[in-house]
Parts: C-alpha cells; structure tokens; sequence
C-alpha cells in the first residue's frame, strides 16, 4: 500500500459512527490500523503515486520519491477533495465549527445556535437535514436565490433566513462566534454547516481511461471494479456518501474480491501450464 498520508478527516479532532471506536482521534485510528496491517506482514509506503500504467499483464505505479512498484491488480483509495466556499475564515474553521456532515458531528453540537452556509450545491436540503440537531437554525443562502418554495420549506420548518452575502466567519478565542455579512451585520453562531462540492481524487485513474459518469466520477460495481477489469475504486474516491465505517466495509470486500481474481487467475495460468506438461500431478 501507499499512502500519502492526507486523509480527508484530518482537520477533525475526533471521529464519530465507527461502532467500537467512537470520538478516537483520526491519527490514532490511522496508526492502530496500520500497526495491524504491518503486523501481519502488509507493507505499508509513505508516499504518493505519480502515475500508473498498464503493462501486458500488469501495472506500474510511479512514485514521488522516484521508486516504481508492479502489481497484477490495483485497488484506487485515493478519496476526494471538499471544495468550500471562498470566504475568509471557511479554510481555518474547517472541520472544527464549521462542519458539514450530521452524522458525525451533528450529536456535539446538538441544541446550539447553528447556521448552514449556503453557496454550494443542496445547501437548503442540508439545512433541512441540520434542523434535527436544533431548534435555533440560521440558512445563509450566501450567493445562492431560493425558490418560493425554498423558502416556504425552510421557514415552515422555523429554519431562519438571513439574506445577503456573507463577508467572513468571526472567530473569538479560537471558536466561531458568528457570521459577518458583507452589509456589517454581525450573526451570532456556535458552529455552522456548509454542503461542500465534493471532487473526486481519479486522475490515476481517469489516466488509465476508466469510464466516468456525466459528474466526472469513474463508473464502478458494488465490488469496485472499473471499466478497466484490473482496476477497482474504493472509499470516497468511488462514493461521495461513504463515512469511516463503509469505506472500510467496502475495501474488505473490494479485498476479497481482487483475492478471488488473483486466484482464478493463479487456476487458469496452473492449467494452461499443466496441460502443457509443465507442473506433474500428484495423483
Ligand atoms: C472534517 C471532516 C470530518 C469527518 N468526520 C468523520 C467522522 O467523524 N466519521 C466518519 O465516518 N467520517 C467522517 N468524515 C468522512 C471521512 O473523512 C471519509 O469517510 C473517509 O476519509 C473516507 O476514506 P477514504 O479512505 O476513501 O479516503 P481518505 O481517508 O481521504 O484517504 C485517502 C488517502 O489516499 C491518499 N492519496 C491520495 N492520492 C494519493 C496518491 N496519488 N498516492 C498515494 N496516496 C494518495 C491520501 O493522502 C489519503 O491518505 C469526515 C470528513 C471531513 C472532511
């Protein structure tokens, strides 16, 4: 395995819904896991792969530090990027009171005052999913012009409106403390929540000619395999939806099912090469 070792959690002090290791810190679950890995003899290379590419009957990966790797099969982790919106104070308060997911951090700052910061794709539908964690709700459509419909949703739900852009997040002693709209309005705010756009990492696989959707993300089956039948995608490079726990669960199985290929392949090389007389039976 290589990894260059950016995970998409990383900002997140805590982790939330992986049953069994709930609120453990992103680094510690990283080294508990490549503690197991390694433990049973799994070889684990910090770096990044530069390119791949397709050889007769397998792969070579390219790596920063100049190193090559071969392999019969290749499984892409490689996840996905949250763009968020340009706006002085989003980068620094990511993943600490700016959050995006309910699931994972919906729990800590249930009851709180909170905003959901628009411009981004399906910010109303987030806000209606945020509402279950507070009663004091604040959408910022930001850039973005709601429907009457919106609106009537939004405001059915006691989801308040503020319109107008936004100018930064305000941040006092380290914690957000509210939103400054560009007209100098101040809105008091405990943590707020933006829907990114999310973009997948595929270049190494777009590189290799994978099919892609109309969105730009590569077209694959439940057990990750590509339209190139060596290559499987996995985690959030595959699925925007995935959490911790389900794209853990999807490399197991996207594990198994490359193992069983190497298998079918390990049969049909062992036959061919028995009926030519290559290998004696044992009976
Ligand atoms: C702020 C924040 C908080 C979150 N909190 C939670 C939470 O509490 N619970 C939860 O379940 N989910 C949480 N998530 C979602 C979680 O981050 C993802 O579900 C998870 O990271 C997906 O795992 P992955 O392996 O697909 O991708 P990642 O964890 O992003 O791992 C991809 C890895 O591939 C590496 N990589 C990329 N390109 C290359 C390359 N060319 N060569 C080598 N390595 C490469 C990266 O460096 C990275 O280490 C959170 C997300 C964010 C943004």
């Amino acid at each position: 395995m290589v990894d260059a070792g950016e995970p998409r959690n990383a900002p997140a002090k805590h982790m939330q819904g992986f049953l069994s290791r709930d609120g453990m810190p992103p680094p510690e679950f990283l080294a508990v896991g490549r503690a197991e890995v390694e433990s049973y003899g799994g070889v684990i290379r910090r770096g990044r792969v530069t390119g791949l590419r397709r050889t007769e009957r397998s792969f070579e990966a390219d790596l920063n530090d100049g190193g090559r790797l071969v392999a019969r099969y290749v499984i892409v982790a490689t996840g996905m990027r949250d763009v968020l919106p340009d706006i002085p104070g989003v980068a620094e308060r990511w993943g600490r009171d700016l959050l995006h997911c309910p699931y994972c951090h919906g729990y800590e700052v249930r009851d709180l005052p909170l905003a959901v910061l628009g411009g981004t794709p399906e910010a109303v539908q987030h806000a209606q999913l945020i509402r279950q964690w507070s009663d004091d709700l604040l959408l910022f459509p930001h850039t973005d012009r709601l429907t009457e419909e919106s609106r009537d949703q939004l405001l059915s739900r006691a989801i308040g409106i503020v319109d107008g852009h936004v100018a930064r997040l305000v941040v006092a002693d380290d914690r957000l403390s509210g939103l400054e709209l560009e007209d100098g309005r101040i809105i008091s705010r405990a943590a707020a929540f933006v829907r990114p756009t999310f973009v997948p990492t595929t270049d190494l696989l777009t590189g290799l000619g994978c099919d892609v959707d109309v969105n730009g993300w590569v077209i694959s089956d439940s057990e990750g395999r590509t339209s190139d039948p060596g290559v499987r995608v996995v985690g959030n490079a595959a699925d925007a939806r995935a959490q911790v726990i389900t794209a853990a669960g999807a490399g197991s199985a996207v594990a198994i099912a490359v193992n069983a290929a190497l298998v079918d392949d390990d049969v049909r090389d062992a036959v061919r090469d028995f009926r030519r007389g290559l290998h004696p039976a044992k009976t």
